[in-house]
Parts: structure tokens; C-alpha cells; sequence
């Protein structure tokens, strides 16, 4: 089936062809609930018909002018992430990794040009995820993303999420930044805590140190706010942004302050696609859709209504110890008894016509699209149970 790519992806064994709200249909005709958005991607679900339109409307005008020009779709959207956030500035990308490498370039940058060449340290999280480049997977915390591919960017020490001891040990003078993911996704489905996000806002302003979140995950609706950092009163110095940001189509953003956008003078940074009219004007759409008091009482209605199920089927199964996360971004940790087998009940879902994600090896992750109803919730539960059922009795 997987002739022509490289070998690092483990495709699933079936192949998507088209898809609707939270349904997707395969090349058998197949019909599977979707409960995986695309990787926390589809925030509006697929083929919305409002981003069909604007994606048709703005291909018949303008596909892509490069850096050396601005477009009107680039500039709506910055906008629209100035006027509901704690930014001034915004600089756009094409994908989280590029959102957190303009990031983390940026704060290097800044400390450099304020404090000097010494002050280029960045802490971390064990555990944390930025991306793929060889910059972001070094300031991710798993060594199993950066085996194999040293030498590694140097500067970046790692610290326990949630410790603010460690986090107190380890900042210093030469500190630039701490960055942190404010749930961390890909390894667990695992919130910071309120005290830890609060600490590390007291402990970058002792030092001079800029504060990155990495919301490429949690941005954009899906915890229940715009941004994750508002559940935490606590604003960054910088954020990345991208997953649901084009809810589909490809595009990163790096939000900043006016004290720090500076240090990205002319042409310190740049990149060929990033600002793409055609990603821009969908991520105008998307964001006018999610960013919509409707929007969010269903997200907070459909979180509650799938944690309080997930519980129900955790007790009658025991194969859940911890239903956690934030808004439409749940994961259902395994009891130890079933260690490592997330990804084996996810395939299982998807024969019973379910796509679900794992996070780590031990949590199953949902991340379902913000607009979920309660039909295709219900659905897509039944599904997961039987999927549970037939895993214990395989086990
Ligand atoms: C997915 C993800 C990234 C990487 O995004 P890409 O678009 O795959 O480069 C970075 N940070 C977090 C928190 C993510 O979840």
C-alpha cells in the first residue's frame, strides 16, 4: 500500500477519501466517526461550508506573492489574533514547527540583542513536544524524537512539568527562556498546573527571561477558550500557534509582544510560504467560527458529556485509571495492567469504524471536532465500547 513514501509513518490500513462534519468515508466506503480531527486539526470538522467558500472564493484571486508582499487575508488575520490576545505582533508560518522555530529563534534573538551572546539558555519540560525540525526536537523533551540525529542545537536543559522546584533550580541569569506546552498533548493529555504556569510568569520576569507557550495544540478553542494560557490568568511573551489555526489547511503563527517583535528586525527571519493567502483567508473563516459564544458552550457541553461517558465506560471496563485533559482535548490514561496498548485499542476503534488517537503509549487521546454534536458523540461512544469490549476479550 506504501510504495512510494518514506518508511517513517505507520500508516493506518485504510485509506481516507472523503469526509463530512465528523464522519469520514474510506476507499471501501466505509463509514468511521471522527474523534481524531486530524490530530487536534479539524477544530470546525471536515468540509465545512463556510471554509470550502472562502478557500474557493480567495483561489479565484490570489494564491500565493511571497514575502516581499503583504496580502489583505494576512493582514485580517493577524488582526484578528492582536484584538483577542495578549499580542501586538504576529509572524506567520506554515506549521507548528515552524510557528516554535521563528519562537525560540526570536527569544534567542532578543535576549542576545538586550542582555548579550551568554544569555541563550532555554528550559524546558520532560515530556513536551515542539515539533520535528532539529531545533524543536531539541527543546522537546523525548529522547526517543532525537536519537540518532545529534549533534542537537545546544543551550537546552529539561526540567519535571509541573515542578516548580526544578524550574527555581535551573533558571538563571543566562536563562532566555522557558517554554511550556500548557497541556502537554502529544505525550499524555497532561494540564499544567495553575501554580507551575504562575511560577514560571514570577520566575522569567526575575530573570529576564521570556515566557513561550506552545499552543499549537491547545489553541484555538480547543480547551473551551480562544488560547489555554486564559484558563491560567497568565499571559506569555511568546506563542505558537497552528493545528486548528487553518483548521485544515496548513499554517503556523508566532504571536509576540511589542517589546519583543523588534528583534526580529528586516530580514532577520522570513519564509517563502508563511502567510499564504490561501491558508490565511481559511484561517480568517475558521477563526470567526470557533471564536463565537455558541462555538464554546458546545465545547464545554460536548467535553462534559464525553468525560462523564468515558468515565462510565473507564468503571464498567477497568481499563481506564484517569479521565484528564481540557475541553475537546481528553485522554483516557490506561490502568498499568494495560500499559503500552493504546495503540492497539485505537486500531481496534478503527475496525469498528472509529478514528481515535493515542498519546504516548498509554493514553488514548480524543480531540474530536469543536462543532461535535451530540448524534455523532453518542455514535462515535458506542463504537469506542464495543472497541473496548473487543480489546478485553482479545487481552
Ligand atoms: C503538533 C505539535 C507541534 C508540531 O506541529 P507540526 O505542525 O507538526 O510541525 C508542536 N507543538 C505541539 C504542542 C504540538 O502538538
Amino acid at each position: 500500500m506504501n510504495n512510494y513514501l518514506t518508511p517513517n509513518f505507520a500508516f493506518a490500513n485504510m485509506i481516507p477519501v472523503h469526509a463530512q462534519g465528523s464522519r469520514v468515508w474510506d476507499q471501501a466506503g466505509k463509514e468511521y466517526v471522527d474523534f481524531s480531527g486530524g490530530i487536534a486539526v479539524n477544530a470546525l470538522g471536515h468540509c465545512h461550508p463556510v471554509l470550502v467558500d472562502t478557500l474557493t472564493d480567495q483561489a479565484k484571486k490570489l494564491w500565493h506573492a511571497s514575502n516581499i508582499y503583504t496580502t489583505e487575508p494576512a493582514q485580517q488575520l493577524a488582526k484578528l489574533l492582536v484584538d483577542h490576545t495578549f499580542a501586538d505582533k504576529v509572524f506567520f508560518a506554515n506549521s507548528g514547527a515552524e510557528a516554535n522555530e521563528a519562537a525560540f529563534k526570536l527569544a534567542r534573538k532578543y535576549a542576545y540583542e538586550h542582555y548579550g551572546a551568554q544569555k541563550n539558555e532555554i528550559i524546558a519540560c520532560v515530556n513536551g513536544f515542539h515539533g520535528r525540525t532539529l531545533f524543536t526536537v531539541s527543546v522537546g523533551g523525548q529522547s526517543k524524537y532525537q536519537e540518532g540525529f545529534a549533534p542537537l542545537p545546544e543551550g537546552i536543559s529539561h526540567i519535571p512539568y509541573n515542578n516548580i522546584e526544578a524550574l527555581k533550580n535551573t533558571i538563571n541569569e543566562r536563562t532566555c527562556a522557558v517554554v511550556l506546552e500548557l497541556v502537554q498533548g502529544e505525550s499524555g493529555v497532561l494540564p499544567a498546573q495553575v501554580e507551575f504556569v504562575q511560577a514560571a510568569r514570577q520566575l522569567c520576569d526575575q530573570y529576564q527571561s521570556l515566557l513561550v507557550f506552545d499552543e499549537v495544540q491547545t489553541g484555538m478553542g480547543r480547551t473551551g477558550k480562544l488560547f489555554a494560557y486564559e484558563h491560567y490568568g497568565v499571559s506569555p511573551d511568546i506563542l505558537s500557534s497552528a493545528k486548528a489555526l487553518g483548521a485544515g489547511f496548513p499554517i503556523g503563527a508566532m504571536l509576540t509582544t511589542d517589546k519583543v517583535a523588534p528583534s526580529f528586525g528586516v530580514g532577520s527571519h522570513g519564509s517563502t510560504f508563511g502567510g499564504n493567502p490561501l491558508a490565511c483567508a481559511v484561517g480568517c473563516a475558521a477563526f470567526n467560527i470557533i471564536n463565537d459564544q455558541k462555538t464554546y458552550e458546545n465545547i464545554n457541553k460536548q467535553s462534559q458529556a464525553l468525560i462523564n461517558e468515558l468515565n462510565v465506560i473507564g468503571q464498567s471496563t477497568g481499563l481506564f485509571k484517569e479521565v484528564r485533559g481540557k475541553g475537546l482535548l481528553v485522554g483516557c490514561v490506561l490502568t498499568d495492567q494495560y500499559t503500552n496498548q493504546a495503540g492497539e485499542i485505537t486500531k481496534i476503534a478503527l475496525e469498528q469504524g472509529l478514528m481515535l488517537l493515542q498519546a504516548g503509549g498509554s493514553v488514548l487521546r480524543f480531540a474530536p471536532s469543536l462543532l461535535l454534536t451530540d448524534e455523532d458523540r453518542q455514535e462515535g461512544i458506542k463504537r469506542f465500547e464495543q472497541a473496548c469490549q473487543n480489546f478485553l476479550s482479545h487481552y
